[in-house]
């Protein structure tokens, strides 16, 4: 028996096999030179050929003309066509029955031999049959594309297409290769069962180790949309100079065109080295969701769905954009916690989510053995979307509005100019652009390498599955939910009438691509796949047979097997990068169909109003540095593949590739007695363990086994002296003649005296909070600038940009790496450190505030009494190498006064007491200063026109509409973490920032944003913990006062205490 298949559905290539050697192309009008024919392995059982159809769409026609009457003369009896066609959308022809297909391919063949130009071209557009779309909320498929339509449209084809929509789809496209259940016996190895062409030592790809693409993963979904070229002379124009230049045609980089071309930005240009999607987008499974952990990346995934919802009606693209929800399942008690937790941090956003119990998920998802399902989250209008479509609606759009789109056209090489725009060198030419953003996908690291970087990023291989037809799924009234099984960790969604099928496994057993790593992506590394190997994702298909078990007689017809580009924490890096002007990045993306749209949205408003719309500091490309070497970044790519799905906890710590080389200098001697927390590649203290307590890593929504040690380290600080190890803040040192001038135009504090340190924050120009400093003006022009770990290349980008742009005569130091830093405080800091110092200590001589050259037992430090505690205190700055010399010293010192460690997790309950905002938690982009409650460090009165201040003074002319608070509340066993939802009368009102135990008055307490009317002391609200309301009350802050206030209010007479 014969078969035909046609399935590379991409412009301007088709494979088919068993393919007779040259009958076909013989009887085309065009010369042989125009096809390039190569021997190619697939995944059918025998030869197949690549053929490679020049760019002129008669061709391609007269291409399809000739597979059409192949196969009516072959009286084939299963067929099915896909072919990609540029300029009209995807064509499609199954069609068992040869007469069919004959008229099919008359119909088409009328058409060709007179076309003498593109726009002559009409391909009919096939609807979705009945089975495909049932019951789907996805979008009837767009009718004739009128726009290419031409004036009439002759009546044979029209009937040719009459016919063919009336033809069922076959999904069985060849002969059902390998049976799910088949795999089971541990001895059986799949790879045996594969055809020829898949086995080990099948064909490979020279030298590359990788096997040929099996086939187009996407041949039982038809292309839906296709990408309408340019017009011919567009496509050939060459622009030298550009506002924007895109480095990459993937359903990133097309979708920040798009949006930067709407938003009105002239002389965008997109160079894509072969051709759109050609990198990690074609063969994505292409599944959105609305649910994402992070918060502000809610609205990346809902700025997409919102975006793709529109698309096919704004560009005349079909995105085959389903919808027909999906469901996390929880089998576990934990994971339902999860889902309560994910629930609480859901509600005060748009995102419409839920939980739902057993009887729902089964009537949702009939095909689901529910022996151990305990609840589902449930997010209706999650689906999945055709990326290639998708990538070429957005292209269409982006055309429309403007954009050039250049391909093949490979960047190879750029030079940044004195003046901050950069040469981007092609083959074609060069051009100037203003600002270049890298959206190479998994060859981004090589784009990097072009400038001197090394992104972190790592290309790891990922697989899907594609069943044939199962009765059961055809059988359904409706298409099914999307359903993730969370502790099968896969994936699993409706793909015609069969099921896709997608597991994440382990970190032991998943697959980076390791050679990419050494030596770079191979530069001939096209539309190709991995070889696939389903002994690695075993057990995966296993938990998937028990949990979906229609699994176990379903027929594997595809096996996809393609790189995704890792970063080390699995969230991609979006934004401007430090260190290159106008350079910016979009990279990274282990998810990139889902956040493509959100994200050109984001970038683009960036880039447009020179602050990012909303914060989004975990996608920050600066969270990354120095530190984040090669060898770091595979095992965390390792592990964030590996824990794709596992509980995410609050408080999360996760272990591999610790500790980097950036250690602190207390490491070796602090690291056996604490639980240390990753801070921007150091090792920080969280809490310090206690003889004969547990000391394992045991991660709760509850509270757990540090909650005890952490309450005697916050006696310790209050009642006694502690010392903590700050070495991870960032510290800059900036001086030259116009410093005083540039930090002036930077910060909305005044610039503190000679000696004196203040907290000042950078505002954006809309004036929300940008950052949050500690500035000490340590000598006449020369500062010293700190800021917490996670930030400080987000700052001092921020601070490099400005600088540049205002032409200040500044020089800024990261000094971030030589610095170490102890924090002592407590009732005794003082005396404690006094006996270390010739230097006066005394409340007179050394105030609050004030910045001090002292030596502490001969080691030199820089000493400014503050303390984030807010109990007494020094954070002394000194050389990293002498970090341990000076923590023995002081440990010594204070014996007598019963010195003690103290971590993070104790300073959080202390600033949360002392009502202490935190950058990041309380203030961000998404805050102005006013609602965070920072008048006092915003001087709108001070002559210099600072960044934000005149946006800042109508926010206050306009009066607020929400207030940070402070909020007191009895639980159980549970605190606040930060971003849970205020229910007010029934409703959600606002959100959590921080929170914690109070150890003062053993209660929770948060911080909390709500409308301003709610935020009048005493004012009653309830916080939503874990599924329950507990009701809480504004209350005057602080809860304590801080040691400062204490001495003056006692100098004074008044109280002074608690
Ligand atoms: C099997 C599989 C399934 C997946 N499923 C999903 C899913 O269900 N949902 C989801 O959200 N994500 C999914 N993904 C991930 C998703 O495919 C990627 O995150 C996304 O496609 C990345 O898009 P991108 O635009 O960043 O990169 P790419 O698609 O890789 O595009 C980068 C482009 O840059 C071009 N380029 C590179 N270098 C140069 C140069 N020097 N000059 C010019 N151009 C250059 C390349 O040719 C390429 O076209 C999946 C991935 C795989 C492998």
């Amino acid at each position: 028996m014969r078969r035909l298949m046609v399935d590379r559905t991409y412009k301007g290539v088709a494979v088919c096999n068993q393919f007779p050697s040259k009958q076909p192309w013989e009887k085309c009008r065009m010369s042989r030179s125009c096809l390039e024919a190569e021997s190619a392995s697939c995944s059918h059982a025998s030869e197949s050929r690549l053929l490679r159809i020049p760019e002129q769409t008669n061709h391609r026609a007269w291409f399809l003309y000739c597979i059409l009457e192949h196969c009516s003369s072959q009286a084939l009896p299963t067929c099915n066509c896909l072919l990609g066609k540029p300029r009209h959308g995807a064509v499609r022809i199954p069609c068992p029955r040869p007469e069919s297909l004959a008229e099919a391919g008359a119909g088409l063949a009328l058409e060709s031999p007179g076309a003498s130009s593109e726009a002559g071209w009409v391909f009919p557009r096939f609807p979705e049959t009945p089975s495909w779309s049932r019951g789907s909320p996805a979008r009837e498929p767009a009718p004739w594309p009128r726009e290419d339509r031409g004036a009439a449209r002759p009546a044979p084809r029209a009937q040719a297409a009459a016919d063919l929509s009336r033809c069922p789809r076959s999904a069985t496209l060849r002969p059902a290769m390998l049976r799910l259940a088949m795999l089971r016996p541990a001895t059986l190895r799949p790879a045996m069962l594969l055809p020829a062409t898949l086995r080990p030592g099948a064909p490979r790809l020279q030298g590359l180790g990788l096997g040929r693409s099996p086939r187009r993963p996407r041949s039982v979904r038809a292309r839906e949309g296709e990408e309408k070229p340019p017009l011919s002379a567009e496509r050939w124009k060459w622009k030298d100079k550009a506002e924007t230049v895109i480095i990459g045609g993937g359903c990133v980089g097309v979708s920040l065109a798009y949006h930067l071309a709407k938003a009105g930005m002239k002389d965008v240009v997109l160079l894509e080295k072969s051709e759109l999607t050609a990198g990690s987008t074609w063969h994505a499974a292409g599944l959105t969701t609305y649910f994402h952990p992070g918060i502000n990346l809610k609205k990346i995934h809902f700025d997409s769905i919102k975006l793709y919802e529109k698309l096919e009606e704004e560009t005349g693209q079909v995105v085959g954009f389903h919808q027909p929800g999906s469901i996390r399942i929880a089998t576990t008690p934990v994971r339902v916690d999860e889902f309560k937790y994910q629930m609480t941090r859901t509600g005060w956003h748009a995102t419409e989510q839920y939980i739902i119990g057993p009887e729902k998920i089964q009537e949702m998802f009939p095909l689901l053995n529910m022996n151990k399902v305990l609840a589902g989250l449930y997010n209706p209008g999650d689906g999945h979307i055709d990326p290639y479509s998708l990538t070429m609606a957005l292209a269409a759009g982006a055309r429309k509005y403007g954009a050039l789109l250049k391909y093949p056209t490979p960047v190879t090489s750029l030079r940044p100019r004195s003046d901050g725009t950069w040469d981007v060198e092609t083959p074609q030419g060069s051009v100037r652009a203003n600002r270049i953003v890298n959206a190479a996908g998994f060859w981004a690291r090589e784009v990097g390498k072009m400038i001197g970087l090394e992104h972190p990023l790592i290309p790891v291989q990922h697989q899907y599955v594609v069943t044939a037809t199962i009765p059961e799924v055809k059988a359904l009234k409706r298409e099914l939910p999307v359903l993730r099984d969370l502790e099968g960790s896969y994936y699993l969604r409706q793909e015609r009438d069969g099921l896709l099928f997608g597991p994440y496994e382990s970190q032991e057993k998943m697959k980076v691509q390791d050679s990419w790593v050494t030596s770079g992506v191979p530069a001939g590394f096209g539309k190709e796949l991995f070889e696939s190997d389903l002994d690695r994702i075993m057990e995966h298909v296993e938990a998937a047979m028990e949990m979906v078990p229609v699994l176990r007689t379903a027929d594997i017809i595809n096996v996809v097997n393609g790189p995704i580009t890792y970063s080390p924490d699995i969230l991609p890096m979006v934004g401007p990068h430090q260190g290159l002007r106008n350079y910016w990045v979009a990279i990274g993306f282990g998810y990139g169909i889902i956040h493509a749209g959100g994200v050109g949205k984001y970038l683009s408003d960036w880039i447009l109003h020179g602050e990012p719309p909303f914060d989004l500091i975990e996608l920050d490309p600066n969270r990354y540095g120095k530190w984040t070497t090669t060898q770091y970044t595979e095992a965390k790519a390792r592990e964030s593949y590996g824990f794709n799905n596992i509980v995410g906890y609050p408080k999360e710590e996760r272990f591999a590739g610790r500790p980097t080389e950036r250690v602190s200098g207390l490491y070796k001697t602090l690291g056996s007695k604490c639980s240390m927390g990753f801070h921007a590649g150091w090792e920080q203290p969280h809490w310090f363990y206690t003889p004969g307590q547990d000391t394992q890593y045991r991660p709760s929504f509850r509270r757990t086994n540090w909650f005890e040690p952490v309450g005697s380290e916050y006696k310790q600080v209050m009642q006694r002296v502690g010392v903590i190890d700050l070495s991870p803040f960032g510290k800059f040192n900036i001086k030259g003649q116009d410093s005083i001038k540039l930090l002036d135009h930077l910060f909305a504090n005044v610039i503190p005296k000679v000696g004196f340190t203040n907290i000042s924050h950078m505002l954006t120009p809309k004036g929300r909070v940008y950052a949050e400093l500690t500035v000490s003006h340590q000598s006449p022009g020369e500062f010293l600038l700190i800021t917490g770990s996670g930030s400080e290349l987000h700052d001092l980008r921020w601070i490099e940009e400005e600088a540049v742009k205002g032409g200040y005569d500044v020089e800024i130091k990261n000094i971030t790496d030589e610095l170490g830093v102890l924090g002592v405080a407590g009732p005794h800091a003082r005396k404690v450190l006094q006996k270390l110092t010739s230097g006066d200590l005394s409340d007179d001589v050394f105030k609050f505030l004030q910045t001090k050259s002292l030596k502490v037992s001969n080691i030199p430090v820089t000493a400014v009494r503050i303390s984030y505690t807010g109990e007494l205190g020094w954070e002394l700055y000194h050389r990293r190498e002498d970090s341990e010399a000076l923590y023995d010293v002081i440990m010594s010192a204070g014996q007598e006064e019963g010195i003690g460690n103290f971590g993070t997790y104790a300073m959080n309950a202390l600033r949360l007491e002392k009502a202490f905002r935190a950058w990041g938690s309380e203030m961000n982009c998404d805050t102005n200063p006013l609602e965070a409650g920072l008048e006092y460090f915003i001087k709108l009165n001070k002559p210099a026109d600072f960044i934000g201040k005149q946006a800042l003074k109508q926010i206050k002319d306009q009066g607020l509409r929400r207030k940070l608070v402070c909020l007191t509340l009895a639980t159980d066993d549970v605190d606040p973490e930060g971003n849970e939802s205020i229910w007010y009368k029934g409703k959600v009102v606002g959100n959590t920032t921080s929170g914690s135990y109070s150890y003062s008055i053993q209660k929770s307490l948060a911080f909390a944003y709500v409308p301003i009317e709610l935020s009048k002391v005493g004012q009653q609200v309830e916080v939503e913990l874990l599924g329950k309301h507990y009701p809480a009350v504004v209350i005057q802050e602080p809860l304590v006062l801080t040691e400062p206030t204490r001495n003056r209010l006692q100098k004074k007479g008044g109280k002074g205490t608690i």
